[in-house]
């Protein structure tokens, strides 16, 4: 017997005017490269995509077609994430801090047919125009700038069409935005994800017990919107009806702050660098903030060191840590503390927010080895593998990857993890950061971990330098606190009440900051070339 429901396809369009009916006064709220800020609400948002994906078909968009955008944070790049997959399209944002030459062979692999540019990114663009061929560049005024010569203007092609346009129909299997990953090895691949993906996707963030968002919250989006679908937010906030703060190109510490305070805040989402620096500004500046309540800060992207947890606690912003990736949609697992837990002291409690958390509902984990699948006992580590309604079962034109899925269908992450018997994933590194010495697994993360709890460290990478009687043997590149200084001696003493001998860094070298990705994670493969030779140096030069 077949159920007796109806076949309503999940689509984005379902989301949009369900922001435009229920939350109408919902808003938006940008804040522009000079620091002012400007506002549209949720009805005003639904009519500019209506208008946009009228104008999108006009210019001769067909199904499928990719419309690309060169954007920061702010509300005409929601407009696009909506418009594009609304008028049949696919959106699909460039990660504008890859070399230009990256970009050029992202946008050639994807076949972007269109172009939508921030006004303060047209040099960018500049910088790799000769190398694409987008029939049409649409500039938005995000930044106040004259146009450049020979490009069209955004608000004229809205200007043009109808905010009464009804859209297309659509499958709800139908492509919606595609993302490229952003891998530090091999060329980035595209994840395709569907409007179907992205409502259930949206309906997981929404649960209490992930990011819990609704619409009595204002959440602050930090992380770009080039990368990893905007963690979903884009989406999810307008489906809450959650007001949404978006920050442009970012801003400093300070700044943040006050746009927490001024806009009242409760949600906020980036990875853990931002943090870094606004918990150094509310240690320098403690009365300078007053939140309306506790704000929710989600990380992830990159593990926030225990010391960060702790610290930020202390100010009222209480941080959840959530996992995931490009072909996560991202969100495939969240910390929140169990019932049984919340009587815990406070040591135990902090050993499990470190954690990546639990899956949330319909995504499923295992941890595998080549020899089988590995038992949840909180010790033993494998690579994770996922699978779910919101999970990448192919790359877009990648046949060269298929390995990444089991014969079995399961995404491989590439990530080595452990999971405990409550089912909390620990992520213990990326495969190729784990460092192999004398045939013994050391994880980098924890080790950087321990040392980010040091007073005079802000942050610090271990990465595996070869060596000949070990393999592989641990290097810490230590960037203290302003003003701090410490010796390799105390660190190794420091390092000693929690690791075994043979885990401890051979040494330590001092820098003024780690090489980063494009979206901020630490760039291990750079520091790995860089001190490739380090036990091979003479001693007298081996302290920086
Ligand atoms: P991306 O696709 O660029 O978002 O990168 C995804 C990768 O970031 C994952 O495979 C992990 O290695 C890492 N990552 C994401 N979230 C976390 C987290 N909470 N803790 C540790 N690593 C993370």
């Amino acid at each position: 017997m077949r159920g007796l429901m109806m076949d309503e396809p999940l689509t984005l369009a379902a989301i949009l005017e369900r922001a435009n009916r229920y939350f109408p006064r919902g808003e938006v709220v940008s804040r522009r490269p000079d620091g002012t800020l400007s506002r549209i609400k949720y009805a005003a948002l639904a009519k500019r995509v209506r208008r946009l994906a009228q104008a999108l078909q006009q210019a001769g968009l067909k199904r499928g077609d990719r419309v690309a955008t060169l954007m920061w944070n702010h509300a005409a790049h929601v407009e696009a994430y909506f418009a594009a997959p609304l008028s049949g399209g696919v959106v699909h944002p460039l990660n504008l801090r890859l070399h230009p030459d990256e970009i050029a062979y992202i946008a050639g692999h994807a076949g972007d047919r269109f172009l939508i540019v921030d006004d303060v990114l047209w040099p960018v663009f500049e910088r790799f125009r000769d190398k694409v061929r987008f029939e049409r560049v649409w500039v938005v005024p995000f930044g106040g700038m004259p146009t450049p010569p020979g490009a069209e203007i955004y608000e004229t092609l809205l200007a043009q069409s109808s905010e009464d346009y009804e859209f297309p129909e659509c499958d709800e299997n139908d492509a919606a935005g595609m993302f490229f990953t952003s891998g530090t090895t091999g060329q980035p691949k595209g994840v395709v994800y569907s409007h179907r993906s992205l409502v259930l996707h949206s309906m997981a963030e929404c649960m209490t017990d992930s990011f819990g968002l609704s619409q009595n919250d204002t959440a602050l989006l930090l992380a770009p919107m080039f990368h990893v679908n905007g963690w979903g937010l884009p989406y999810t906030c307008p489906m809450a009806g959650t007001k949404l703060v978006l920050s442009g190109g970012g801003c400093g510490p300070e700044e943040l702050l006050d746009l927490m305070e001024q806009e009242g805040v409760t949600f906020a989402c980036g990875v853990p660098t931002i943090w870094l620096g606004v918990l150094d500004a509310l240690r320098k500046n403690p009365g300078g903030w007053n939140f309306r309540g506790p704000v929710r800060v989600l990380i992830g992207g990159a593990a926030p060191p225990e010391s960060l947890i702790r610290g930020l606690d202390r100010f009222g912003l209480r941080i959840m840590h959530a996992w995931g990736m490009t072909e996560t949609s991202p969100l495939a697992t969240a910390g929140r503390l169990k019932a049984h837990m919340h009587d815990w002291n406070d040591d135990r409690k902090y050993e499990v927010r470190c954690k990546q958390g639990y899956a949330v509902p319909l995504i499923r984990l295992r941890l595998m080895r080549p020899e089988g699948e590995v038992p949840w006992d909180g010790a033993t580590p494998g690579e994770l593998e996922v699978r779910g309604p919101w999970i990448a079962a192919s790359y877009y034109n990648a046949p060269e990857a298929a390995n990444r899925w089991s014969p079995d269908g399961w995404f491989r992450t590439g990530d080595v993890a452990t999971i405990d018997a409550e089912g909390y994933v620990k992520i213990v590194d990326r495969a190729k950061d784990m460092i192999k010495s004398g045939g013994e697994w050391i994880s980098s993360v924890d080790l950087e971990n321990a040392l980010m709890a040091h007073p005079a460290v802000r942050e610090a990478a271990v990465i595996a330098v070869p060596d000949a009687k070990w393999q592989e043997r641990p290097l810490a590149v230590i960037v203290p606190r302003d003003g701090a200084s410490v010796a390799p001696a105390e660190l190794e003493k420091f390092l000693g009440a929690r690791f075994a001998k043979w885990q401890i860094p051979d040494g330590f070298v001092f820098a003024t900051e780690i090489p980063r990705t494009s979206v901020g994670k630490f760039l291990k493969s750079q520091l790995r070339e860089q001190y490739r030779d380090w036990h091979k140096q003479p001693e007298s030069t081996k302290k920086d």
